[in-house]
Protein backbone atom coordinates (compact mmCIF):
# COMPACT_ATOMS: atom_id res chain seq x y z
CA UNK A 1 0.00 0.00 0.00
CA UNK A 2 1.61 2.98 -1.24
CA UNK A 3 1.06 6.71 -0.18
CA UNK A 4 0.52 9.13 -2.85
CA UNK A 5 -0.23 12.88 -3.12
CA UNK A 6 -1.51 13.49 -6.70
CA UNK A 7 -2.27 17.10 -7.93
CA UNK A 8 -4.81 18.00 -10.73
CA UNK A 9 -4.53 21.25 -12.53
CA UNK A 10 -7.01 24.03 -13.34
CA UNK A 11 -8.00 22.08 -16.67
CA UNK A 12 -8.63 18.91 -15.14
CA UNK A 13 -10.93 20.61 -12.62
CA UNK A 14 -12.50 23.00 -15.23
CA UNK A 15 -15.73 21.64 -15.26
CA UNK A 16 -18.07 19.62 -12.72
CA UNK A 17 -17.99 17.19 -15.56
CA UNK A 18 -14.23 16.66 -15.00
CA UNK A 19 -14.15 17.41 -11.50
CA UNK A 20 -16.47 13.74 -11.43
CA UNK A 21 -13.67 12.43 -13.70
CA UNK A 22 -11.13 12.84 -11.42
CA UNK A 23 -13.53 11.61 -8.09
CA UNK A 24 -13.59 8.42 -10.54
CA UNK A 25 -9.97 8.14 -11.00
CA UNK A 26 -9.45 8.90 -7.21
CA UNK A 27 -11.40 6.41 -6.22
CA UNK A 28 -10.07 3.63 -8.10
CA UNK A 29 -6.66 4.33 -6.44
CA UNK A 30 -8.09 4.54 -3.64
CA UNK A 31 -9.86 0.95 -4.29
CA UNK A 32 -6.34 -0.66 -5.31
CA UNK A 33 -5.66 0.00 -1.33
CA UNK A 34 -3.48 3.21 -1.82
CA UNK A 35 -3.75 6.44 0.70
CA UNK A 36 -3.97 9.47 -1.33
CA UNK A 37 -3.94 12.88 -0.62
CA UNK A 38 -5.53 15.26 -3.41
CA UNK A 39 -4.28 18.72 -4.05
CA UNK A 40 -6.70 20.72 -6.38
CA UNK A 41 -5.79 24.02 -8.34
CA UNK A 42 -8.49 26.61 -9.06
CA UNK A 43 -10.82 25.88 -11.85
CA UNK A 44 -9.25 27.23 -15.00
CA UNK A 45 -9.04 30.92 -15.70
CA UNK A 46 -10.98 31.54 -12.33
CA UNK A 47 -6.85 32.77 -10.47
CA UNK A 48 -7.36 35.10 -13.18
CA UNK A 49 -11.29 36.19 -13.40
CA UNK A 50 -10.33 37.07 -9.33
CA UNK A 51 -7.58 38.69 -9.99
CA UNK A 52 -9.16 40.77 -12.63
CA UNK A 53 -11.95 41.44 -10.53
CA UNK A 54 -9.66 42.97 -7.84
CA UNK A 55 -7.70 45.35 -10.56
CA UNK A 56 -11.10 46.90 -11.36
CA UNK A 57 -11.62 48.59 -7.93
CA UNK A 58 -7.74 49.15 -7.06
CA UNK A 59 -6.34 50.93 -9.92
CA UNK A 60 -4.72 48.00 -11.56
CA UNK A 61 -3.15 47.59 -7.99
CA UNK A 62 -4.29 45.47 -5.49
CA UNK A 63 -3.38 45.42 -2.07
CA UNK A 64 -1.43 42.08 -1.51
CA UNK A 65 -2.67 40.60 1.81
CA UNK A 66 -5.99 41.57 0.07
CA UNK A 67 -5.72 40.09 -3.02
CA UNK A 68 -4.16 36.55 -1.64
CA UNK A 69 -7.74 36.23 0.86
CA UNK A 70 -9.30 36.75 -2.32
CA UNK A 71 -7.67 34.87 -5.04
CA UNK A 72 -6.83 31.86 -2.90
CA UNK A 73 -10.85 31.21 -2.46
CA UNK A 74 -11.09 29.67 -6.38
CA UNK A 75 -9.15 26.83 -4.73
CA UNK A 76 -11.44 26.23 -2.03
CA UNK A 77 -14.65 25.89 -4.51
CA UNK A 78 -12.50 22.85 -6.05
CA UNK A 79 -11.87 21.51 -2.56
CA UNK A 80 -15.40 21.03 -1.43
CA UNK A 81 -16.35 19.93 -4.76
CA UNK A 82 -14.07 17.44 -5.30
CA UNK A 83 -14.75 16.30 -1.31
CA UNK A 84 -18.42 15.72 -2.42
CA UNK A 85 -18.38 14.26 -5.33
CA UNK A 86 -15.82 11.43 -3.51
CA UNK A 87 -18.40 10.96 -0.78
CA UNK A 88 -21.18 11.00 -3.47
CA UNK A 89 -19.38 7.94 -4.84
CA UNK A 90 -19.37 6.50 -1.85
CA UNK A 91 -15.25 7.46 -1.12
CA UNK A 92 -15.49 8.51 2.68
CA UNK A 93 -13.42 12.71 1.99
CA UNK A 94 -12.75 15.52 3.50
CA UNK A 95 -11.52 18.68 2.34
CA UNK A 96 -8.96 21.40 3.90
CA UNK A 97 -7.84 24.71 2.91
CA UNK A 98 -3.81 25.78 3.41
CA UNK A 99 -4.86 27.40 6.81
CA UNK A 100 -7.12 24.50 7.96
CA UNK A 101 -3.73 21.83 7.33
CA UNK A 102 -1.69 24.61 8.73
CA UNK A 103 0.82 25.05 5.53
CA UNK A 104 2.94 27.60 7.64
CA UNK A 105 4.46 30.09 4.90
CA UNK A 106 6.56 33.33 5.57
CA UNK A 107 4.89 36.97 4.98
CA UNK A 108 5.77 37.30 1.57
CA UNK A 109 1.90 37.89 -0.01
CA UNK A 110 1.49 36.50 -3.66
CA UNK A 111 4.62 34.86 -3.55
CA UNK A 112 5.06 33.72 -0.24
CA UNK A 113 7.37 30.34 0.37
CA UNK A 114 6.35 27.30 2.54
CA UNK A 115 8.05 26.99 5.99
CA UNK A 116 6.42 24.18 7.36
CA UNK A 117 3.66 21.78 7.54
CA UNK A 118 1.97 20.31 10.27
CA UNK A 119 0.74 16.49 8.88
CA UNK A 120 -1.10 15.64 12.04
CA UNK A 121 -4.77 16.08 10.74
CA UNK A 122 -3.87 14.56 7.20
CA UNK A 123 -2.36 11.38 8.95
CA UNK A 124 -5.21 10.90 11.13
CA UNK A 125 -7.98 11.10 8.19
CA UNK A 126 -5.48 8.73 6.42
CA UNK A 127 -6.10 6.46 8.93
CA UNK A 128 -9.63 6.72 9.17
CA UNK A 129 -9.65 5.85 6.05
CA UNK A 130 -10.48 9.06 4.19
CA UNK A 131 -9.46 10.89 0.98
CA UNK A 132 -7.89 14.13 2.07
CA UNK A 133 -8.23 17.13 -0.61
CA UNK A 134 -6.00 19.79 0.00
CA UNK A 135 -6.20 23.62 -1.78
CA UNK A 136 -3.06 23.97 -3.64
CA UNK A 137 -1.50 27.36 -4.24
CA UNK A 138 -2.27 28.84 -0.19
CA UNK A 139 -0.63 29.26 3.34
CA UNK A 140 -0.98 31.21 6.12
CA UNK A 141 1.64 32.96 7.99
CA UNK A 142 2.50 33.34 11.42
CA UNK A 143 -0.13 36.21 12.06
CA UNK A 144 -2.88 33.97 10.55
CA UNK A 145 -3.16 35.75 7.37
CA UNK A 146 -4.05 33.86 4.15
CA UNK A 147 -0.86 34.01 1.78
CA UNK A 148 -0.46 32.40 -1.78
CA UNK A 149 2.31 30.84 -3.41
CA UNK A 150 2.95 32.06 -7.07
CA UNK A 151 1.35 31.52 -9.83
CA UNK A 152 1.15 27.64 -10.30
CA UNK A 153 1.81 27.21 -7.12
CA UNK A 154 -0.29 24.18 -6.87
CA UNK A 155 2.58 22.11 -8.00
CA UNK A 156 4.37 23.50 -5.03
CA UNK A 157 1.63 22.91 -2.87
CA UNK A 158 1.78 19.17 -4.07
CA UNK A 159 5.06 18.25 -3.71
CA UNK A 160 5.47 19.90 -0.10
CA UNK A 161 2.74 17.77 0.96
CA UNK A 162 4.53 14.54 -0.73
CA UNK A 163 7.55 15.83 0.81
CA UNK A 164 5.81 16.74 4.66
CA UNK A 165 4.01 12.94 4.48
CA UNK A 166 6.89 10.74 3.00
CA UNK A 167 5.11 10.05 0.04
CA UNK A 168 5.98 7.50 -2.54
CA UNK A 169 5.17 9.50 -5.31
CA UNK A 170 3.85 13.31 -6.43
CA UNK A 171 1.72 12.80 -9.72
CA UNK A 172 0.97 15.90 -11.09
CA UNK A 173 -2.15 15.75 -13.94
CA UNK A 174 -2.48 17.85 -16.20
CA UNK A 175 -3.70 18.56 -19.64
CA UNK A 176 -0.41 16.85 -21.29
CA UNK A 177 0.55 12.75 -20.95
CA UNK A 178 4.34 13.76 -19.30
CA UNK A 179 7.10 16.15 -20.14
CA UNK A 180 8.97 15.79 -23.56
CA UNK A 181 12.26 16.34 -25.81
CA UNK A 182 10.88 19.81 -26.86
CA UNK A 183 7.62 21.45 -27.24
CA UNK A 184 5.75 18.97 -29.84
CA UNK A 185 3.93 21.82 -31.28
CA UNK A 186 7.30 22.82 -32.60
CA UNK A 187 8.51 19.25 -33.54
CA UNK A 188 6.23 17.15 -34.18
CA UNK A 189 8.48 14.23 -33.57
CA UNK A 190 9.20 15.11 -30.39
CA UNK A 191 8.91 12.45 -27.58
CA UNK A 192 7.94 11.54 -24.02
CA UNK A 193 10.40 11.37 -21.59
CA UNK A 194 10.06 8.19 -19.56
CA UNK A 195 12.21 10.23 -16.49
CA UNK A 196 14.26 12.78 -16.48
CA UNK A 197 16.25 14.21 -13.57
CA UNK A 198 15.45 17.14 -11.43
CA UNK A 199 18.62 19.04 -12.33
CA UNK A 200 17.30 18.71 -16.17
CA UNK A 201 13.86 19.41 -15.15
CA UNK A 202 15.33 22.74 -13.63
CA UNK A 203 16.36 23.60 -16.69
CA UNK A 204 13.84 23.03 -18.73
CA UNK A 205 11.57 24.71 -16.93
CA UNK A 206 13.57 27.73 -16.33
CA UNK A 207 13.77 27.50 -20.05
CA UNK A 208 10.34 28.07 -21.11
CA UNK A 209 8.83 24.26 -20.82
CA UNK A 210 5.83 25.29 -18.46
CA UNK A 211 4.95 21.46 -17.37
CA UNK A 212 5.43 22.39 -13.79
CA UNK A 213 6.24 25.66 -11.48
CA UNK A 214 9.83 25.84 -11.06
CA UNK A 215 9.81 26.18 -7.49
CA UNK A 216 8.21 22.87 -6.99
CA UNK A 217 10.85 20.97 -8.67
CA UNK A 218 13.45 22.68 -6.79
CA UNK A 219 11.43 21.61 -3.93
CA UNK A 220 11.23 18.14 -5.30
CA UNK A 221 14.80 17.88 -5.23
CA UNK A 222 15.87 19.36 -2.31
CA UNK A 223 13.19 16.80 -0.54
CA UNK A 224 14.06 14.34 -2.90
CA UNK A 225 10.04 13.57 -3.93
CA UNK A 226 9.81 11.33 -6.81
CA UNK A 227 7.66 13.73 -8.85
CA UNK A 228 5.55 12.00 -11.96
CA UNK A 229 3.89 14.55 -14.46
CA UNK A 230 0.63 12.70 -16.14
CA UNK A 231 -2.22 13.34 -18.21
CA UNK A 232 -5.72 13.57 -16.24
CA UNK A 233 -7.83 11.50 -18.42
CA UNK A 234 -5.65 9.27 -20.35
CA UNK A 235 -4.07 6.21 -19.10
CA UNK A 236 -0.41 6.38 -19.87
CA UNK A 237 3.42 5.60 -17.44
CA UNK A 238 4.19 9.62 -17.58
CA UNK A 239 7.38 11.25 -17.02
CA UNK A 240 9.01 10.70 -14.06
CA UNK A 241 11.70 13.35 -12.46
CA UNK A 242 14.01 11.99 -10.17
CA UNK A 243 17.20 11.94 -8.59
CA UNK A 244 19.35 9.24 -10.23
CA UNK A 245 21.38 9.40 -13.34
CA UNK A 246 21.30 5.97 -14.96
CA UNK A 247 24.28 5.58 -17.00
CA UNK A 248 23.37 3.85 -19.38
CA UNK A 249 24.89 3.03 -23.21
CA UNK A 250 21.18 3.93 -24.87
CA UNK A 251 21.23 6.67 -22.56
CA UNK A 252 20.99 10.18 -25.13
CA UNK A 253 23.66 12.26 -23.91
CA UNK A 254 20.70 15.12 -24.39
CA UNK A 255 17.55 15.02 -22.82
CA UNK A 256 15.54 17.60 -23.84
CA UNK A 257 15.83 21.40 -25.88
CA UNK A 258 14.44 24.40 -24.67
CA UNK A 259 13.57 27.41 -26.31
CA UNK A 260 12.64 30.93 -25.29
CA UNK A 261 11.43 34.01 -27.46
CA UNK A 262 10.95 36.31 -24.91
CA UNK A 263 14.68 37.49 -24.72
CA UNK A 264 16.22 40.41 -25.90
CA UNK A 265 19.63 41.73 -26.66
CA UNK A 266 21.92 45.02 -25.72
CA UNK A 267 25.70 46.12 -26.83
CA UNK A 268 27.31 48.89 -25.64
CA UNK A 269 30.49 49.56 -28.05
CA UNK A 270 33.49 50.91 -27.57
CA UNK A 271 33.46 50.56 -24.01
CA UNK A 272 36.99 51.79 -22.28
CA UNK A 273 38.80 48.08 -21.34
CA UNK A 274 39.60 49.53 -17.71
CA UNK A 275 38.93 47.98 -14.39
CA UNK A 276 35.42 47.98 -13.06
CA UNK A 277 33.65 48.43 -16.56
CA UNK A 278 31.31 45.20 -16.06
CA UNK A 279 30.72 46.70 -13.02
CA UNK A 280 29.55 49.96 -14.18
CA UNK A 281 27.20 48.64 -16.73
CA UNK A 282 25.56 46.08 -15.22
CA UNK A 283 25.17 47.95 -11.93
CA UNK A 284 22.45 50.00 -13.32
CA UNK A 285 20.54 47.86 -14.90
CA UNK A 286 20.15 45.17 -11.90
CA UNK A 287 19.99 48.78 -9.84
CA UNK A 288 17.06 48.81 -11.93
CA UNK A 289 15.54 45.44 -11.52
CA UNK A 290 16.41 44.29 -14.90
CA UNK A 291 17.45 41.01 -14.49
CA UNK A 292 20.21 40.08 -17.29
CA UNK A 293 20.54 36.41 -18.52
CA UNK A 294 23.33 35.86 -20.85
CA UNK A 295 26.29 38.06 -20.99
CA UNK A 296 29.30 38.62 -23.46
CA UNK A 297 32.31 40.65 -23.26
CA UNK A 298 34.92 40.87 -26.61
CA UNK A 299 38.70 40.73 -26.41
CA UNK A 300 39.40 44.46 -26.27
CA UNK A 301 41.24 46.06 -29.09
CA UNK A 302 42.63 49.48 -28.98
CA UNK A 303 42.01 49.68 -25.49
CA UNK A 304 37.96 49.17 -26.06
CA UNK A 305 35.67 46.53 -25.82
CA UNK A 306 31.99 45.39 -27.10
CA UNK A 307 29.90 44.51 -24.19
CA UNK A 308 26.44 42.60 -24.82
CA UNK A 309 23.62 41.12 -22.62
CA UNK A 310 20.48 39.64 -22.76
CA UNK A 311 17.46 40.50 -20.91
CA UNK A 312 13.66 39.93 -21.00
CA UNK A 313 11.85 41.44 -23.69
CA UNK A 314 9.58 42.98 -21.46
CA UNK A 315 12.64 44.78 -19.91
CA UNK A 316 14.24 45.55 -23.34
CA UNK A 317 13.18 49.36 -23.46
CA UNK A 318 14.19 50.10 -19.54
CA UNK A 319 17.41 48.48 -20.26
CA UNK A 320 17.90 50.50 -23.32
CA UNK A 321 17.55 53.91 -21.07
CA UNK A 322 19.86 52.49 -18.72
CA UNK A 323 22.39 51.67 -21.16
CA UNK A 324 22.27 54.86 -23.09
CA UNK A 325 22.89 56.48 -19.86
CA UNK A 326 25.55 54.87 -18.82
CA UNK A 327 26.83 55.23 -22.16
CA UNK A 328 27.31 59.20 -21.68
CA UNK A 329 28.62 58.28 -18.36
CA UNK A 330 31.63 56.31 -19.16
CA UNK A 331 32.25 57.77 -22.65
CA UNK A 332 31.69 54.69 -24.41
CA UNK A 333 30.52 54.63 -28.12
CA UNK A 334 26.62 53.75 -29.45
CA UNK A 335 24.01 51.29 -27.94
CA UNK A 336 22.43 48.95 -30.31
CA UNK A 337 19.76 46.24 -29.75
CA UNK A 338 17.96 43.58 -30.94
CA UNK A 339 14.06 42.41 -30.07
CA UNK A 340 14.60 39.96 -32.40
CA UNK A 341 16.51 36.96 -30.68
CA UNK A 342 15.40 33.78 -29.43
CA UNK A 343 17.21 31.24 -26.92
CA UNK A 344 17.95 27.97 -27.89
CA UNK A 345 19.52 25.57 -25.57
CA UNK A 346 20.68 21.69 -25.40
CA UNK A 347 20.09 19.75 -21.67
CA UNK A 348 21.31 16.99 -20.64
CA UNK A 349 23.37 15.26 -17.40
CA UNK A 350 25.03 12.96 -20.28
CA UNK A 351 27.17 16.31 -20.84
CA UNK A 352 28.80 15.77 -17.99
CA UNK A 353 30.79 12.25 -19.48
CA UNK A 354 30.39 13.25 -22.98
CA UNK A 355 33.65 15.48 -24.81
CA UNK A 356 31.99 17.22 -28.11
CA UNK A 357 28.12 18.09 -27.14
CA UNK A 358 28.51 21.95 -27.81
CA UNK A 359 30.27 21.21 -30.96
CA UNK A 360 28.04 19.06 -32.44
CA UNK A 361 25.26 21.52 -31.51
CA UNK A 362 27.43 24.27 -33.31
CA UNK A 363 27.87 22.15 -36.35
CA UNK A 364 24.29 21.30 -36.76
CA UNK A 365 23.03 24.66 -36.63
CA UNK A 366 25.98 25.81 -38.93
CA UNK A 367 24.17 23.48 -41.38
CA UNK A 368 21.40 25.10 -41.41
CA UNK A 369 23.41 28.66 -42.01
CA UNK A 370 22.31 29.67 -38.75
CA UNK A 371 24.12 32.17 -37.18
CA UNK A 372 24.81 31.70 -33.36
CA UNK A 373 24.99 35.37 -32.03
CA UNK A 374 26.07 34.75 -28.53
CA UNK A 375 27.10 31.50 -26.62
CA UNK A 376 26.81 30.50 -22.89
CA UNK A 377 26.98 26.94 -21.22
CA UNK A 378 26.90 25.11 -17.93
CA UNK A 379 27.29 21.97 -16.72
CA UNK A 380 24.50 20.52 -17.95
CA UNK A 381 23.46 22.83 -20.79
CA UNK A 382 24.51 24.41 -23.72
CA UNK A 383 22.90 27.68 -24.93
CA UNK A 384 23.26 29.78 -27.82
CA UNK A 385 21.43 32.90 -29.12
CA UNK A 386 20.00 33.19 -32.52
CA UNK A 387 17.56 35.55 -35.08
CA UNK A 388 14.20 34.38 -33.44
CA UNK A 389 13.16 33.78 -37.34
CA UNK A 390 15.39 30.64 -37.14
CA UNK A 391 14.20 29.31 -34.01
CA UNK A 392 12.27 26.50 -35.37
CA UNK A 393 14.36 25.43 -37.60
CA UNK A 394 17.12 25.03 -35.42
CA UNK A 395 15.21 23.33 -32.58
CA UNK A 396 14.44 20.47 -35.68
CA UNK A 397 17.81 20.25 -36.61
CA UNK A 398 19.08 20.30 -32.75
CA UNK A 399 16.67 17.85 -32.65
CA UNK A 400 17.86 15.09 -35.12
CA UNK A 401 21.09 15.54 -34.72
CA UNK A 402 21.04 14.32 -30.76
CA UNK A 403 19.15 11.58 -32.34
CA UNK A 404 15.65 12.60 -30.15
CA UNK A 405 13.43 12.42 -33.09
CA UNK A 406 10.58 10.04 -32.57
CA UNK A 407 11.20 7.25 -34.31
CA UNK A 408 7.99 5.59 -34.67
CA UNK A 409 5.45 9.08 -35.31
CA UNK A 410 5.47 10.54 -38.95
CA UNK A 411 7.25 14.10 -39.45
CA UNK A 412 4.35 16.00 -40.50
N1 LIG B 1 -4.75 28.71 -9.31
C1 LIG B 1 -3.40 29.18 -9.25
C2 LIG B 1 -2.98 29.74 -10.59
O1 LIG B 1 -3.77 29.80 -11.51
C3 LIG B 1 -2.45 28.13 -8.77
C4 LIG B 1 -2.31 26.92 -9.66
O2 LIG B 1 -3.17 26.67 -10.50
O3 LIG B 1 -1.34 26.19 -9.51
O4 LIG B 1 -1.87 30.16 -10.74
MG1 LIG C 1 0.03 24.68 -13.52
Amino acid sequence: MALIVQKFGGTSVGTVERIQQVAEKVKKFRENGDDIVVVVSAMSGETNRLIDLAKQVSDGQPVPRELDVMVSTGEQVTIALLAMALIQRGVPAISYTGNQVRILTDNAHTKARILQIDDARIRADLKAGRVVVVAGFQGVDEQGNITTLGRGGSDTTGVALAAALKADECQIYTDVDGVYTTDPRVVPRARRLEKITFEEMLEMASLGSKVLQIRSVEFAGKYNVPLRVLHSFQEGPGTLITLDEEESMEQPIISGIAFNRDEAKLTIRGVPDTPGVAFKILGPVSAANIEVDMIVQNVGHDNTTDFTFTVHRNEYANALKVLENTAREIGAGEVIGNTEIAKVSIVGVGMRSHAGVASRMFEALAKESINIQMISTSEIKVSVVIEEKYLELAVRALHTAFELDAPDRQAE
